[in-house]
């Protein structure tokens, strides 16, 4: 029997022209650079194991189940250093994405939709919250809300789209993906998902407020935008949807409280479904280039060595304590280590809140790393 989800979907699609809407050339183009990120059409998906969260009553289930699959399921330092890349590459969907009831009958997956979480990314997120806070409970249970709050807002944003599309009569949600399907990391609607799971992070029974900043700052392009002001970012993808108008200063305020609200009718948790996916290869799930590269000594060039000896003398000994951290646990989120620049190679890691330092891995030195510029955040070009 079709639940209130499965009408209200079929009821508001039966309401949006089936005439064709613009082609692909004929598609406005975002002004961000292109960057394919993530995309789970194309992973080698059919091999793929699948377990239904079946907890349609209430999150211990799904808890209970995640943490009987705990012991055997081991992540190696190999797929580490995949998930470390992934994240910082190309996002928080590389662990969890959501699909649409739109695409229910397409890749991956066919005949399933919702949101699917990579174990190997649930089990990361969980070991990253306890180096980040030794002796934290039950974090396996907080790596899994957080990832699911950060889908939750997909979700959301493609059942207001919908009702937008019904009440106007037109495709308005095929059009935008089409238009971002080169420039992925940038949709703002990932700042907006991300704020939601830092949003939640922040609540005082979940106290992980500032492992979530940290980690969303990893993040490449729009997902790292989290913190900017909630209704201009809401305004933004309003203006993207409804307008087609891709800049990053369009606006449709008047939108912008109803983004993402949805009535709690269609929030029941059993209407969305969930999956945990083991995949038959980690690789065909996070492209093996994305990969972290590995830290095990740091040096220092000359003039580097110079300013910290004049200049930049008092943080010496916090360069040597982020020297060490680096090298006993780069992913570490409160590092910030991500790449800085990829046409010279180089990466960047936080030194404190205003201070970072640029580094780069020497060719064939099998992890050794120098370090090449030293100075203020905002100077650095962090902005
Ligand atoms: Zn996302």
């Amino acid at each position: 029997m079709p639940n209130i989800l499965d009408r209200f979907f079929e009821d508001a699609s039966s309401r949006i022209a089936t005439q064709p809407v613009l082609s692909d050339q004929d598609l406005p183009r975002p002004d961000s650079p292109e960057h394919d990120g993530f995309d789970p059409t194309e992973i080698a998906s059919d091999n793929d194991d699948l377990i239904p969260v079946e907890d349609r009553w209430s999150i211990e289930v799904g808890t209970r189940r995640l943490a009987d699959r705990e012991i055997p399921f081991p992540i190696t330092s190999e797929d580490r250093d995949l998930l470390d890349g992934g994240i910082r590459e190309v996002g928080f969907d590389v662990y969890a994405f959501y699909k649409s009831r739109r695409h229910v009958a397409a890749r991956p997956y066919p005949g399933k939709w919702g949101i699917f979480y990579l174990e190997h990314g649930v089990s990361r997120v969980k070991e990253l919250i306890e180096s980040t806070y030794p002796g934290y409970g039950s974090s396996l249970r907080l790596a899994y809300e957080f990832l699911r709050e950060h889908e939750r807002f997909h979700f959301k944003f493609d059942i207001y789209a919908l009702s937008v599309e019904a009440k106007i009569g037109r495709a308005l949600y095929e059009p935008l993906k089409r238009a971002f399907r080169h420039h992925r990391i940038h949709q703002v609607e990932e700042a907006l998902a991300n704020r939601d799971a830092w949003e939640w992070a922040k609540r005082g029974r979940v106290g992980l407020g500032e492992f979530a900043y940290d980690f969303m700052k990893l993040q490449p392009g729009a997902y790292a935008r989290f913190d900017e002001r909630k209704f201009d970012l809401a305004g933004e993808l309003a203006a993207n949807l409804i307008d087609l108008n891709l800049s990053s200063t369009a606006r449709r305020e008047d939108q912008a409280l109803w983004i993402g609200n949805v009535p709690d009718e269609l929030l029941r948790r059993s209407l969305c479904p969930e999956y945990f996916v083991r995949p038959s290869s980690l690789t065909a799930w996070i492209n093996p280039a994305w990969k972290l590269p590995e830290v095990r000594n740091v040096t220092e060039a000359q003039s580097f060595s110079s300013s910290l000896a004049s200049k930049y003398a008092s943080l010496k000994e916090r360069w040597e304590d982020t020297k060490r951290k680096l090298i006993a646990n780069p992913a570490l989120p409160g590092l910030d280590f991500k790449r800085w620049d990829k046409s010279t190679g180089h990466w960047s890691v936080r030194i404190n809140d205003n201070f970072r330092a640029h580094l780069r891995p020497i060719p064939k030195s099998g992890g050794t790393w120098e370090a090449e510029e030293f100075g203020p955040h905002k100077a650095m070009g962090h902005g």
